[in-house]
Formats: C-alpha cells, structure tokens, sequence
C-alpha cells in the first residue's frame, strides 16, 4: 500500500508516513471519517504541534480542513479547520476583543482548546463557551461547556487523549476597538503603555507580530528558525518547597524568575533554566539545534530525524534536572514515540 509522507504536513518537518490518511473537508465527513477510522487514529490539523516519530504513524490520519465561521454578536462558532491567524487577524478587523495577543501562533482553530493555545498574557480559555466534540467512546456529537474542559496552562482534558475530536469551538468575545488589559511587560512596554493598559486592537496584534517575528515565532518560509513545533518546552510550575530548593540549587546571584500561580504554586521559566544549563540560543552545530533566536524554540535546519531532535531535548533535559534538580517537559504532542 501506499504510504502517506507526514514530514511535509508539519512545521518541524519530521516524521515518518502514515499507512493511511483521509482527508475531511466538512464537519460530517470528520466525524465520519474519524467513526470508521482503522486504528489507531491520528487526528491532524496545521501539524504545528506535533513532533511524529520517524517510524511514521501505523494508523489513519484524519486531516482536519473543514472551514466556516457562523458570528452573532460577540459569539462566534468555528469550525475547525479554520486557520486560527485569519481568524485572530478578522476579528481584530471587526472590533471584537478577545484573541488580539495570540496572533501569529499557526495551527488551526479547532486545536486552540487542545492546550489551551495561549501568550502574551492571553489564552482561549478565557474565550472559549463550549467545545462541539465528537466523543468516541460514546460516538455522540455534544457540546462541552468551557467548565468541563479542564482549561490549564497549555493542557486541558484534551491533551494526550484521543477520546474527543474537536469539531468546532464557540468563543464569546467582546465589542470594543481596544484590547483587555495588557499583562505581559514586554508587549505593554513595546506599545508603550503600563502593564494593566490597553491599546487599539490592531496595534496590539502588530506588535504581537513584531515581538514574535523577533523569536522566529511566526512561520516564515525565509526564516530558518522557524522550523519549529514553537515552544518545546513548557515553563516548570513548582510548589513552593521545590520553588525554594531550586533558589538553593541556584545559589549566589542567580534568582530564578518566579510568576505565582493562583493556587500557590510558582511558574518558572524554563528558557531561564536551559541557558544557566549551558545552552545559549543557537547552539548545536548539526542538523538540529536551538533557535538563534529562542532558547525554548529546537529547529529542524534541514534533513534532521525524530530521533536526533528528540535527542537534543533530552541531553537539555537532563543538563537542566542535573544542575538544578527541576525536570522540564515537552510542549508538542509526540506521536509513535514518548519522552
Ligand atoms: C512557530 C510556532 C509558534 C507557536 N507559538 C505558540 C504559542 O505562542 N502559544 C501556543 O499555545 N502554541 C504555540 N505553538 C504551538 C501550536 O501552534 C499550537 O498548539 C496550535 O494550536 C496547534 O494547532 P495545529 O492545528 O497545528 O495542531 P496539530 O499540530 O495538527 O495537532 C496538535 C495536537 O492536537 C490534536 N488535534 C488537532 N486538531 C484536533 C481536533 N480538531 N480535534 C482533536 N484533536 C486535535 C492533534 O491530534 C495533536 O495531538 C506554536 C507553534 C509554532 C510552530
């Protein structure tokens, strides 16, 4: 049988073929092809968050490509296929508030709550009404409220699970010109107001653009590093004892940022945690490596394998947990292989 080359359906660029793909222009035909799907199932949609082992995938890829966009007011339900920059980019045009700080991520709609996509001090969860999902161990089409959908930093119920398919998201924004309170300090002070401020809509999206186009966080064909699956780690959240451990391990001038989190815990940042192990921006001299313009972004700079990326993440991984005693964590979904 013929075999489906999945590298090229992802950002990182990596990744053995599928035994089998079926494409799904419209939410009946996702749902079908997911029920009749031979196992197991891979639900693809932008591939700008996966990281597919070089084995490729023994099973059926589904590809999300459904589009629609149905607005009342300041509610929106989409379909999930849709890309989420254009949506992001026509809401911001049309005065709705709500997405202007996650422009720029790539991927699609429809796996926005799948990590509860968030940045620049912005994340779905604070958008999202209701989920419409195929839940496949009933086989019935419901909508989940946000409430049940476990909405945390970049998780919700839906990561690592292959129980729902998203096939659309209902968001609730707001009618207003100007953004909700800015809390990243880098984006308010690149737009010149206090972190709590708000500025135009547009303005904000642009210098979102601008800060991110900076990280090689914005897929561009002219910038290498932005092979990437993003972010491949995320930030460690750490209990106020580990929290302190680590200030110990870290010792001397060395204090490592700290964001408390509503329930007591402390986010660190795992970018601050990889260059005091010895992995500045660039590094690596092969066919991966660290972005020259990230520490938490790992880029594919041409003809790389699974395996030699997911060897760099580990050799930072396990510099990281040797010299401060805090383990970090992928961001991106690994599929036919695990960390
Ligand atoms: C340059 C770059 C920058 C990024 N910046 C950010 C950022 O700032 N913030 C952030 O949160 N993320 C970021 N990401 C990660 C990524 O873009 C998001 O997670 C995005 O939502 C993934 O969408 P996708 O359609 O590409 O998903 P895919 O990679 O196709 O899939 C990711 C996972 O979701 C599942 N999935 C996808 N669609 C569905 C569906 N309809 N139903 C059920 N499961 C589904 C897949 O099975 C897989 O497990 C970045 C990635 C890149 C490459």
């Amino acid at each position: 049988m013929e075999r489906i080359a999945l590298a090229p359906l992802t950002t990182l660029r990596l990744g053995g073929p599928a035994a089998r793909m079926v494409e799904a222009p419209t939410e009946g035909e996702l749902a079908e092809a997911v029920r009749s799907a031979y196992e197991p199932l891979l639900v693809l949609a932008g591939g700008s968050n996966v990281v597919i082992a070089d084995e490729g995938f023994p099973g059926t890829v589904v590809r999300v490509l459904t589009r629609g966009v149905e607005r009342g007011g300041a509610r929106l339900t989409v379909q999930a296929g849709e890309p989420w920059d254009e949506l992001v980019a026509a809401c911001v045009a049309d005065g709705l508030q709500g997405f202007e700080c996650l422009a720029g991520i790539p991927g699609s709609t429809g796996a926005t709550p799948i990590q509860n996509v968030g940045a620049y001090g912005q994340e779905v969860a604070e958008t999202v009404e209701s989920v419409r999902v195929l839940d496949r161990a009933s086989g019935r089409i419901e909508a989940l409220p946000a409430a049940d959908c476990g909405f945390r930093y970049r998780s919700s119920v839906f990561k690592y699970r292959d129980r729902w398919v998203v096939l659309a998201v209902t968001y609730r924004l707001r009618e207003s010109g100007v953004s909700g309170p800015l809390r990243y300090a880098e984006l308010a002070r690149r737009l010149g107001v206090p972190v709590g401020g708000s500025a135009p809509l547009g303005e904000v999206r642009e210098a979102v653009l601008g800060l991110r186009r900076g990280k090689g966080m914005v897929i561009d064909p002219a910038d290498p590093d932005s092979v990437s699956a993003g972010s491949f780690f995320t930030n460690p959240i750490l209990e106020p004892d580990a929290f302190a451990a680590l200030e110990a391990r870290a010792g001397g001038d060395l204090r490592p940022p700290a964001f408390p989190e509503p329930d007591g815990r402390i986010k660190t940042s795992a970018a601050w945690l990889i260059e005091r192990a010895g992995f500045p921006r660039g590094y690596g001299d092969g066919r991966v490596g660290i972005s020259a313009k990230h520490t938490l972004a790992l880029v594919n700079r041409g003809g790389a394998s699974t395996a030699e990326l997911m060897a760099l993440a580990r050799e930072i991984a396990a510099a990281v947990h040797e010299r401060f005693g805090v383990a970090i964590s992928p961001e991106p979904v690994l599929v036919g292989h695990e960390w």
